[in-house]
């Protein structure tokens, strides 16, 4: 399908993006690797004027390493974090879930900022950023703020982005020593995660969360505290994505997503 006509509107920075969405309001709608927003688009399930496109936006495509974080600028491609040898060297997460996105052209275009926007339930990226307690920087043109991973996430295609608010980076802690992995069950044509499941482990206990089973991604706080009983793998991950409302699809019922949820919970658990 084609999509209704709309004016594509390239901001040169971050300042002239947040300008331009005060000035358009609801008419406009910023545009990062079109992965999303443009299918919807094509779809006819959205419809905007103007498209401000930030995806070449110098300041939002930077990986840096400051104060013991990581600093990943909004508009890093997946392809970009893959290559990225800091990223491989310090946040050895990050690169195993961004290969297992999409493939290579989604991987190329897309970014983890428009991902995370757009808050799809299947998408990799909040149950990486939930384990590894990631924050998310924030500016609008009341200024600029932090949130974390799990304030950030609220539901279905739902977050705490606020009208005229824009992400500008991700920033993770970097733990010497930290065992971390991210496994998923994937939808094999999209890769989309059924259930994805990420883990971290350092000085300060277990962090597991889960995307893919619920609408919203979660820490399972069961798993967390019975790996830090000392209880086995087997055992932590038999508790997994207990008392949580699980997504039902064409692709998995609620009984399987849940049983695969606790099946990939202990291959990751397995594999650190
Ligand atoms: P866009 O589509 O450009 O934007 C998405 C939304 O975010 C829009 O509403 C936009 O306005 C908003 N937005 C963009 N940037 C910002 C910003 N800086 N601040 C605030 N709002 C912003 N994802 C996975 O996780 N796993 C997969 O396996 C996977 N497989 C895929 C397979 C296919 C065939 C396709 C088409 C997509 C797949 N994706 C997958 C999604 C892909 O990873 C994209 O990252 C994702 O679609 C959105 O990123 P984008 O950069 O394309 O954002």
């Amino acid at each position: 399908m084609i999509p209704s006509n709309f004016n594509y509107i390239k901001a040169k920075s971050v300042d002239e993006a947040i300008s331009l969405m005060g000035q358009h309001g609801d008419e406009a709608r910023l545009l990062a690797g079109g992965h999303s927003l443009i299918p919807a688009l094509k779809l006819r399930l959205n419809d905007y004027q103007y498209l401000i496109d930030v995806s070449r936006i110098p300041e939002l495509r930077n990986i840096e390493e400051k104060d013991g974080m990581i600093h990943i600028g909004a508009m890093v491609t997946h392809g970009e974090i893959v290559n990225s040898d800091l990223i491989k060297e310090k946040l050895g997460i990050f690169s195993q879930a961004a290969d297992l996105i999409g493939d290579v052209q989604v991987r190329n275009l897309g970014t983890i900022g428009g991902s995370i926007a757009h808050a799809d339930p299947a998408a990799d990226w909040p149950g990486v950023l939930l384990a590894t307690d990631a924050h998310i920087h924030l500016q609008g043109k009341g200024g600029s703020r932090k949130v974390a991973a799990e304030d950030f996430f609220q539901g279905l295609y739902s977050t705490a982005l606020e009208e005229g608010e824009m992400i500008t980076s991700i920033g993770v802690p970097v733990h010497a020593g930290a065992k971390s992995t991210y496994v998923k069950f994937m939808q094999p044509a999209s890769r989309f995660a059924i259930v994805g499941c990420a883990v971290v482990i350092n000085g300060n206990g277990a962090r597991v969360a889960f995307n893919g089973v619920s609408a919203t991604p979660f820490r399972d706080k069961d798993v967390e505290a019975s790996l830090d009983g000392g209880d086995s793998s087997e055992v932590a991950a038999s508790k997994a994505a207990e008392g949580v409302s699980i997504m039902s699809d064409h692709f998995a019922s609620e009984a399987y997503r849940k049983q695969m949820a606790k099946v990939y919970c202990k291959r990751a658990l397995s594999s650190l």
